[in-house]
């Protein structure tokens, strides 16, 4: 039986047994791979492995035709550091948000993991982003199409994140002829998010491979959400607190943003209008700031507020604290005054 039958194979090196850490490797040929993400193990799945055991990158790099990104949080995204380290040197295929967006992730990462030299974080940088390339959601890109394989990717979005996007590879063997659609779902969205056009179902493939984080578990509707989210601000509203709201920095944190413009705009009040809004993240602030530069990619409800000339993610009372030390001034300031905000 040709060798040729058993490709295109799996193998997954996170994001399978556990939900983060997500590295999917597509094997094309005896020296050809695609990989899929390479995110950081956080949360249970980092409990029970040694710290460094983990982040090694134990599979071959110098058969990866490109690695493709989904999204840029960290369980997607953390390891790549790693694998630039192991050797890696070809190209990393994403959205063009997410080709923005990338460098903060990675900057922060190193920050946090590695180190706080300067000079060595922007060469690192720089060499990330000589690796980029950004395709635009629906078109096909070609990554090798020669007298064995024709190997394509092409990116739809998936409503998780700004830039969000599973990922197809068709592959085409041309010794048998064998034509093969993978789908990577990377994390996918519901519709009707705040800010992002609704996910595109995919036509059909062979094989997917399905993320399912939240898998076992039924969301509230956006409408609820915003129900409970007024409820909160009404209360704080009343008697002058502080609602605080522990929010992953990248897209949860805009979104709720996004929600509280909507709510402040709809209640109209001079006293909504005071409200203080104080997103304390550098990340979360260096984040909106970018999102908010990515406005050819919101959807049309968004785009809607733009030219009734509101502000989603940048309205007046939105305050960003940028370092610890204004942070704890903010502490301080929380702790003195006695006006309500978020
Ligand atoms: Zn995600």
């Amino acid at each position: 039986m040709p060798d040729s039958l058993f490709f295109p194979r799996l193998s997954h090196h996170g994001g399978a047994g556990g939900v983060t850490g997500s590295c999917h490797r597509l094997q094309i040929s005896d020296d050809r791979a695609l990989l899929v993400d390479c995110g950081l193990f956080q949360g249970q799945d980092a409990d029970h492995v040694d710290g460094f055991e983990q982040l090694k990158v134990t599979f071959p790099v110098d058969d990866v035709l490109a690695l493709v990104v989904t999204h840029v949080h960290i369980d997607h995204i953390g390891r790549l550091p790693y694998l630039l380290a192991a050797g890696y040197h070809g190209p990393i295929i994403c959205s063009v948000p997410s080709s923005r967006l990338l460098p903060l992730v990675i900057e922060d990462a190193l920050k946090i993991g590695f180190t706080r030299d300067r000079a060595l974080i922007e060469r690192f940088l720089a060499e990330v982003e000589g690796h980029l390339v950004a395709l635009d959601y629906r078109e096909w890109h070609t990554l090798v199409d020669d007298d064995r394989h024709r190997v394509r990717v092409r990116l739809q979005r998936a409503g998780h994140i700004l830039g969000s996007c599973y990922v197809e590879v068709d592959t085409l063997d041309r010794e048998s002829g064998e034509r093969h659609r993978t789908l990577f779902s990377g994390d996918l969205g519901a519709p009707y998010a705040p800010l992002l056009p609704a996910p595109n179902p995919p036509w059909g493939c062979d094989t997917l491979v399905l993320e399912s984080t939240y898998g076992d578990r039924c969301h509230e509707d956006r409408r609820h959400r915003r129900a409970r989210l007024k409820a909160a601000i009404d209360r704080a509203l009343a008697n002058g607190g502080t609602v605080v709201i522990p929010a992953f920095s990248i897209g949860r944190t805009q979104e709720l943003l996004y929600e509280m413009e909507t709510l402040i705009h709809q209640a109209g009040s001079r006293r909504s209008r005071e409200l203080e809004i104080i997103v304390d993240s550098p990340l979360a602030a260096r984040f909106t700031a970018v999102y908010r530069e990515l406005r050819p990619w919101w959807d049309a409800e968004a785009h809607a507020r733009l030219r009734a000339g509101r502000h989603p993610l940048s309205f007046e009372n939105l305050y960003t604290v940028d370092s610890h030390e204004e942070h704890e001034r903010t502490v301080e300031y929380l702790a003195e005054s006695h006006r309500p905000r978020w």
